[in-house]
């Protein structure tokens, strides 16, 4: 019997949709489940009479594989994966490839890396963006590990992955060890940004201006139809617009309280960890965790009030003022997380190539964007660019949106509705383009209290002084 050109665990939504694409695109797949029925299910339903080998046991599915063995594991993130790598090792062999495309936090990715390269083996931990639909249709993939896997999972990877409108695959390399899944990580906080920011301009809108749902329908279709033409704006156009068997808006209906699997966390913690200042995508994830408090917020609604103010002014001019304030904010949080990226890079020693990063999220994932083409534009204007936001056509952006975000932003505090997202986007753009910060005052409290020391601005950087501020010995 003809082997597998590669072998997949783990036959859930993901693993399914993943596997009838990769066998649309001609590869022979063998599929291996833990709970076993599950391989025979899938092999004599969706999977009937198509190029796959369903296996009843790891032994046969590592035999059914031709070598190099390409074995991607798509299961329940965590101890899942240490549990099946463990099974696994023992019988491959030196070359073959482990491949783990689940949401993996990639300290995970890096130690496993090390310990499969110690057995001769070569690992890759990808990142697969898209939900169930771009498992199936095309995702964005963001491989990373053992770089000399590069090569056998490339042709598979590039066929099945999703494509720009130029024909571009939305797959490439990343880097070595945790560098796909740090990329991933990332994708997902920036997601979380997204999707924040898009519900302040609709509460702005609901709330503040009053618009209904249809009117806000017919807003988010008009956006998508500009420079914010994105997969999550055409989302919400949709949710906007759809109605239960009853009648009833569904979006009303729904219940306040933001769920979380954890990766805007974890992209948070890790701009923490290296001090980068992530400010949106971690408002994002608190943003989350205020609306899980739901009964305290119901309780507190009863104790403290607002402004009380009414919004009276011209309700076009501020839609047209949100979309402003929105697309700024969207530059600033996308400038946020290549920062990030570009300090990850420097402390775990990754060459990452940032164009082809906005390449990869260009199609396939949640945050696809018609804008993630002008940040490849901006890298491959300049592959160096410190901060999106010094990028001509960015800055530009910027400049342009500037008076339309502060309005908003003075707005929403007159009327007292949170935008804690767009608000520290341009606290942040503020902070940036400041030469000069109060930081002056913070490092003399910090001698006064503790005599941490302070540099002068009159002196060689490096050299530092103390002043002794209450005159006691
Ligand atoms: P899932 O619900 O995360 O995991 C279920 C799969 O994991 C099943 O095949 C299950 O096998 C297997 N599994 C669990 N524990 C195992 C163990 N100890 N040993 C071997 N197999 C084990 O599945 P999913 O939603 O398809 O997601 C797969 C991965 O992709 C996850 O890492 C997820 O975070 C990531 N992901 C998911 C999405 C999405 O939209 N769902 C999007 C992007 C990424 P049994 O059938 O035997 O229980």
């Amino acid at each position: 019997m003809a082997k597998a050109d590669i072998g997949l665990i783990g036959l859930a939504v993901m693993g399914e949709n993943l596997v009838l694409n990769m066998e649309s695109k001609g590869f022979t797949v063998a599929v291996y489940n833990r709970t076993v029925e599950k391989v025979d299910k899938f092999v004599n339903g969706r999977g009937a009479d198509k190029n796959f080998i369903g296996c009843h046991s790891i032994e046969d599915f590592v035999a059914s594989l031709e070598r190099p063995r390409k074995v991607m594991m798509l299961v329940k993130a965590g101890a899942a994966v240490d549990a099946l790598m463990e099974q696994l090792m023992p019988h491959l062999e030196e070359g073959d490839i482990l491949i783990d495309g689940g949401n993996t936090h990639f300290p995970d990715t890096i130690r496993r890396a090390e310990l499969a390269e110690s057995k001769g083996l070569l690992y890759i931990g990808t990142g697969v963006s898209g939900g169930e639909e771009g498992a199936l249709l095309g995702p964005s993939i963001m491989p990373g590990g053992s770089p000399a896997a590069w090569e056998h999972v490339k042709p598979i990877f590039q066929k099945i992955s999703a494509h720009t409108e130029a024909g571009e695959p939305c797959c490439d390399w990343v880097g070595d060890g945790g560098a796909g899944h740090f990329v991933k990580m990332v994708h997902n906080g920036i997601e979380y940004g997204d999707m924040q920011m898009i519900c302040e301009t609709y509460q702005m809108m609901k709330e503040g201006v009053g618009l209904s749902n249809e009117e806000m329908h017919e807003v988010f279709a008009e956006w998508n139809e500009s420079e914010l033409d994105s997969y999550l704006i055409e989302i919400t156009r949709d949710i906007l617009g759809y109605r239960t068997e009853d009648g009833e808006a569904t979006i009303d209906v729904i219940l306040d309280t933001a769920g979380q699997k954890g990766t805007g966390k974890w992209t948070a913690v890790s701009a923490l960890d290296l001090g980068q200042p992530l400010t949106l995508i971690g408002e994002a994830v608190f943003a989350r965790c205020l609306s899980a408090l739901k009964d305290e917020r119901v309780e507190a609604s009863k104790v403290l009030s607002g402004p009380g103010t009414k919004f009276d002014g011209d309700k076009a001019a501020l839609v047209a003022d949100l979309k402003q304030a929105l697309y700024a904010s969207k530059i600033v949080s996308y400038a946020q997380g290549y920062q990030l990226m570009r300090e990850a890079a420097k402390e775990y020693g990754w060459k990452l190539n940032n164009g082809g990063i906005a390449l990869m999220w260009r199609g396939g994932c949640i945050i696809r964007s018609v804008f993630l083409g002008k940040i490849k534009e901006a890298f491959d204007n300049d592959p160096d660019l410190v901060n999106l936001l010094l990028d001509p056509f960015f800055k530009d952006a910027v400049e342009n949106a500037q008076a339309a975000w502060r309005r908003v932003i003075c707005k929403s505090v007159e009327l007292g509705i949170p935008m804690p997202a767009i608000t520290a986007a341009l606290a942040y753009f503020d902070g940036y383009r400041s030469a000069r910060l109060p930081a002056n005052l913070l490092q003399a409290q910090r001698d006064y209290f503790g005599a941490h020391t302070y540099e002068r601005v009159d002196k060689p950087r490096g050299e530092f002084f103390h002043t002794n501020w209450t005159g006691r010995g």
